[in-house]
């Protein structure tokens, strides 16, 4: 597949801004090129524009070469630039599934690219025979979301690899919550499809949302178009020196997503046993989506006692449902105590 053939003409003919960082990259004694103040502190210089040794780093975590890697301020960043590059505005179109994260089509609403929609089942898996009548030739980008955020649950692989070979756009997936689940993703078979585009952040199970790093996996030619389109200095030094110590504590970052694991089976157990629950969703994230009679009302009562958990009631195939993010052993604790209180009341 011509993966240039996608990008938008004025994207292709694009002459990026060159930074002074761009143009010499070795080690200099004095650096005079780039207009900083020369006064020593450890944030006077700008960043590396290319973050090379935060991409060697999760190059090695992740078995992929660096040249696979963008990294972006947050997911949001490579959403968007995603659209920005195979997307013409007032002309092409992007396919959701519903109901799905809100920022596929708030980006593509903001570059005016219209946004087409296929409900997933009740079970929230994928429906191909719906997804496939709404490929037309102004579909550039399907994005897909698995584990998927509201629903907790991994999509169809066999329905997402057929989708690849069928489709002839980019295909989008994003893995936001893949360290929560046994299964190992779309990285390892990356190099069979040159239109795949994998998601993954430090957000959720690396515990570093505050620090806004998400990655974008795909094949060279796509990460050099969107190299060639991000803002020059995207990820300052803070965030790359932090992320780098980070990256170190692996094992620990295991521990957590175990212990996360653990107690989202916990938590399971303990809201089927409470008559205000009717369904818990099966989740291979950091989440549960729970029906409960009167979701709104409960939603309210626990704001009222100090937690906080996110209403999906309005949300397509999610009435009466909360979204639960699983928190700390005590602090699930206390949101089953405030159930359970809340049950007796009522
Ligand atoms: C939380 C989340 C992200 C993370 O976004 P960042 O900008 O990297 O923090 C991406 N996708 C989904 C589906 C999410 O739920």
């Amino acid at each position: 597949m011509d993966i240039l053939s996608l990008v938008r003409p004025n994207i292709i003919q694009l002459k990026p801004y060159s930074t002074a960082r761009d143009e010499f990259k070795g080690v200099a004694d004095i650096y005079l090129d780039a207009n900083e103040n020369p006064f020593p502190s450890p944030y006077h210089r700008y960043p590396d524009p290319m973050q090379i040794k935060l991409k060697d780093k999760i190059g090695g975590i992740k078995k992929i070469k660096a040249e696979q890697i963008f990294i972006g301020n947050g997911s949001d960043e490579a959403i968007d630039l995603l659209i920005r590059a195979f997307c013409e505005p007032g002309k092409d179109s992007i396919l959701i599934t519903e109901p799905t994260y809100g920022m596929y089509s708030v980006c593509a609403s903001i570059n005016d690219v219209a946004v087409k929609k296929s409900l997933l089942t009740s079970q929230f898996q994928l429906n191909p025979d719906d997804l496939y009548s709404k490929i037309d030739s102004s579909l550039k980008l399907i994005f897909l979301c698995s584990p998927n955020n509201p629903s907790g649950n991994l999509l169809d692989k066999e329905i997402i690899m057929e989708l690849l070979k069928q489709f002839k756009g980019i295909v989008v997936i994003d893995e936001a919550y893949i360290d929560f689940t046994d299964d190992e993703g779309f990285i390892p078979i990356l190099s069979r499809f040159p239109n795949l585009v994998v998601m993954q952040t430090l957000s959720k199970a690396w515990g570093l949302a505050g620090l806004r790093l998400g990655m974008a996996f795909a094949s060279e030619a796509i990460i050099n178009i969107l190299n060639k389109i991000k803002y020059p200095y995207n990820i300052n030094s803070i965030t790359q020196q932090i992320v780098l110590e980070q990256l170190d504590k692996e094992v620990e970052k295991n521990k957590q997503v175990n212990i996360i694991r653990q107690e989202r089976e916990r938590l399971v157990n303990r809201l089927i046993q409470l008559p205000i629950v009717q369904t818990v969703f099966p989740s291979d994230a950091n989440f549960l989506l729970v029906r409960m009679a009167n979701a709104k009302s409960i939603y309210n009562y626990l704001m009222h006692h100090s937690i906080i958990v996110r209403d999906r009631s309005s949300v397509v195939l999610c009435q009466d449902c909360l979204r639960i993010t699983i928190g700390t052993s005590l602090e699930n604790d206390q949101l089953i105590e405030k159930l359970i209180l809340y049950s007796e009341s009522n």
